[in-house]
């Protein structure tokens, strides 16, 4: 087997190492500091980033976009979070819904709207599915039941459509310029049957940005509440059918999935390693820096050994993902997609806790080990995470 990187690969990775290490560190704490969630967000930092391509990097070339592959997408998200996984993930957030415009969209959808977002550096995107009382049923929906999942409502009103309701916790909510909406527009079916996706601009009359949520890790991260108060869309921005809302999503063939939960979360690995090895290197108890004591090793070893192992298996996966995307690909299996997404979650939070144990009082005190620990454990909160046994389970059990 051969695991070396190719050479545009190796140019994207130290081009994300030097923003990450130039841009990133400097700032990632400072940002962390700032209470109110709605000014931890930096522009400044986002155009940067955009003017190296870290915003369209997954776009393809025929759009205008760096068209990188998955495993160059999953190296670049792991060093860019290794300065901060936040601004990492509002990056790859956009790299997830751009594939999903150029891939599922109609042609005039397109034109509307990637040739702005490939123009704007401040053109972020993102995806509302999750409701205050629809959250893991959106993932996993009971068969047939009508009362599972999102109830956002979308009526026909002559040429356009009027969406009534809220969404929460949206990623990049409160800064981003387009939205893919999950809507019923059927509440007797189940939402595999009655449900319809529409692209909304974030200037769209009737819609609004509610609050931002105040959350212990990811703080540059903006998760917000969208509310929809006869919020009027044209019908050119339904995607695919009426109803068929389902349909059009399982058509993304970019194989993207949810990989950033495990390329980030590698990347805050590699800085929790980091980060403990440059500590006990430099700090003496009882007359021997921490490095000589046997105990400390082993933990700094069971915090390498997690993070190659998560390097290992992310890489490989991002590879297994970018070969089932290719057209006339065999395997669609995606088992390993939901089992990193597993072993990431349970790698990130033992090595950043073990990060923080090693700096003891000091790492009560140290708020980089501190922010670490509590970026991680978000990993217990995102995409339906304590579902994800149960769909490794059932593709295992099912192939
Ligand atoms: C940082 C962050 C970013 C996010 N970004 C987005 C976004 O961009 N767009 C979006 O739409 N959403 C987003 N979300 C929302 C996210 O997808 C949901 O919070 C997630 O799906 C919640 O799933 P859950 O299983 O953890 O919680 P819930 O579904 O609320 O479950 C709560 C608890 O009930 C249990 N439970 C749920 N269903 C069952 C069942 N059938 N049987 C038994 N127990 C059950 C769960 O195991 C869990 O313990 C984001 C959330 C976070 C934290």
């Amino acid at each position: 087997m051969d695991f070396s990187l190719t050479e545009e690969q190796r140019e994207w990775q130290h081009k994300a190492r030097r923003f990450a290490d130039e841009e990133l560190k400097p700032l990632t704490l400072e940002r962390d500091r700032i209470a109110d969630p709605r000014q931890t967000f930096d522009w400044e930092i986002i155009k940067k980033g955009s003017r190296l391509g870290f915003r369209t990097l997954a776009v393809p070339k025929a759009y205008g976009g760096h068209g990188a592959d998955l495993v160059t997408q999953t190296i670049v998200m792991a060093e860019l979070a290794r300065g901060d996984n936040a601004i990492s993930k509002t990056f790859c957030q956009c790299w997830k819904w751009s594939q999903l415009i150029t891939i599922i969209c109609n042609q005039d959808q397109q034109d509307r709207f990637i040739r702005p977002f490939m123009a704007d550096d401040t053109y972020l995107l993102g995806y509302a599915a999750t409701e205050p009382n629809a959250s893991s049923d959106n993932r996993m929906p009971p068969e047939s039941d009508p009362k599972a999942g999102w109830k956002l409502k979308a009526e026909r009103n002559g040429d356009d459509w009027l969406i009534n309701g809220e969404k929460m916790l949206i990623a990049n909510g409160s800064v981003a310029k387009l939205f893919f909406v999950n809507t019923r527009t059927n509440p007797n079916v189940s939402i595999r049957e009655g449900t319809t996706l529409f692209l909304v601009p974030s200037d769209t009359p009737g819609f609004r940005v509610g609050k931002v949520f105040n959350k212990n890790g990811w703080r540059f991260y903006q998760n917000a509440e969208l509310i929809f108060d006869n919020a009027r869309v044209p019908h050119a921005n339904v995607i695919g059918e009426v109803n068929g809302g389902h349909k059009a999503r399982a058509a993304d063939t970019s194989q993207f999935g949810d990989i950033e939960l495990a390329g980030i979360a590698l990347g805050i690995c590699d800085a929790a390693l980091e980060m403990g090895l440059q500590y006990a290197r430099k700090t003496t108890r009882e007359g021997r820096v921490l490095s000589a004591h046997q105990t400390v090793q082993l933990r700094l070893s069971e915090m390498q050994v997690l993070t190659e192992a998560l390097r290992s298996f992310v890489l490989r996966t991002a590879w297994e993902r970018e070969l089932a995307s290719q057209p006339g690909a065999k395997s669609k299996d995606y088992l390993n997609a939901q089992l990193v997404m597993i072993f990431a979650k349970s790698s990130v939070q033992r090595v950043t806790q073990l990060n923080l144990d090693l700096h003891r009082a000091i790492g009560a005190m140290d708020e980089a080990a501190d922010k670490l620990a509590r970026d991680a454990a978000i990993w217990t909160h995102l995409a339906g995470s304590t579902l994800l046994n149960i769909i490794a389970a059932k593709v295992l059990f099912n192939s």
